[in-house]
């Protein structure tokens, strides 16, 4: 049953006691959910800001096993929350807003009310990150966009950039030839990050371009993107370069700041899992990106929640 929550009064409803959370709503969230509501768990999942996670702004996914002539990430999506509440999973439309994991059951703050978790499973993924240059954030929806599938189709005809050197600049870049008359592919190294097969698809696309040693010094308007001011990393030489978008494609923070100081954490502030998907908490389970700086893919993330899955579900034998 899928829920919408729009009421912010927190305190309006009592605290809502479950015996398994789940945050997040990507392939971890609900392939977590799959395996908690086989389990009698009766799992609720929030689905936060993004329902569907990075996954249902994906155009095409064509690595997702069992999908030979792959699959609209939006209608994953939909697939995964369909068989995870045809076990009873229930997916509410609402976001944590705090969390006090110092006992169990975990409190879980939302919008809307107050969770009891007996269990909980982090799969609260990543975020795109910023170029954090000037013009950025005031033309973001303007030109500026860090989703070749959402935003594509506003570009049909026009010229747009593409930075970043990555598997996500290739698919995407490639992706926006769909709309674009032209994409410029600009990165700060000579040599590119993405791998071989995405890398040589957008090389002999006819209408992508690539300019490599170069950065991005700021994006100008004034009412859309109409100019940015490109710098060659070697020669130090400046040049203003005329575009209608610009896409960003540059990496991933993960969404962990409602941990901070409550769960371990490394450098780059992804949840540290074991192999059992176990945080530094007992009873609290991390899946998916927020845990996985290095494979990113659905079917990892999917194996992640269906491994915090089962193991939520062990927990709670162990510790009724
Ligand atoms: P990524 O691999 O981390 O690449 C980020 C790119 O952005 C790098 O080329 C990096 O340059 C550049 N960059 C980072 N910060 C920058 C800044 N401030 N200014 C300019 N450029 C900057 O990120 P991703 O492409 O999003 O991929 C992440 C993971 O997802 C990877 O493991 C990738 O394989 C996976 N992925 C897979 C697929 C697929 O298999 N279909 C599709 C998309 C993503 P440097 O190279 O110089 O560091």
């Amino acid at each position: 049953m899928l829920e919408v929550k729009r009421n912010a009064n927190n305190s309006a409803s009592p605290p809502e006691h479950v015996k398994n959370l789940i945050l997040g709503s990507g392939p971890a969230g609900l392939s977590a959910a799959l395996y908690t509501a086989r389990a009698q768990l009766e799992p609720v999942v929030l689905a936060g800001q993004e329902y569907g996670g990075q996954v249902s702004q994906t155009h095409i996914v064509e690595n997702y096993p069992g999908f030979p002539e792959a699959v609209g990430g939006p209608e994953l999506t939909e697939l995964f929350r369909k068989q995870a509440e045809r076990f009873g999973a229930r997916v509410v439309f609402d976001t944590a807003t705090q969390v006090d994991l110092s006992q169990r059951p975990f409190r879980v703050t939302t919008y809307e009310k107050v969770y009891l978790a007996d269990t909980l499973i982090i799969a609260t993924g990543a975020t795109p990150r910023h170029l954090d240059v000037p013009g950025e954030v005031e033309l973001t929806g303007r030109g500026v966009s860090y989703c070749g599938t959402c935003d594509g189709f506003f570009f049909k005809d026009k010229d747009v950039i593409v930075v970043g050197g990555g598997d996500s600049a290739m698919e995407e870049g490639s992706f926006l030839t769909r709309f674009a008359n032209n994409v410029t592919v600009i990165h700060r190294r000579e040599e590119f990050r993405a791998g071989e097969l995405l890398l040589q698809r957008a090389q002999e696309n006819p209408k992508m371009k690539f300019i490599t040693n170069t950065v991005v010094n700021r994006i100008e308007g004034p009412e859309a993107v109409n100019t940015v001011e490109l710098e060659d990393i070697v020669s130090g030489e400046k040049k203003n370069f005329k575009t209608d978008g610009v896409f960003i494609f540059i990496g991933h923070t993960p969404n962990t700041q409602l941990f901070v100081g409550q769960l371990e954490m490394d450098a780059g502030g992804y949840l540290i899992a074991n192999q059992y998907m176990e945080t530094s908490v007992p009873g609290v389970f991390a899946a998916g990106e927020v845990a996985d700086p290095h494979f990113r893919q659905v079917i990892t993330s999917a194996g992640m929640g269906a491994a915090a899955g089962i193991q939520a579900t062990r927990f709670l034998e162990e510790n009724p």
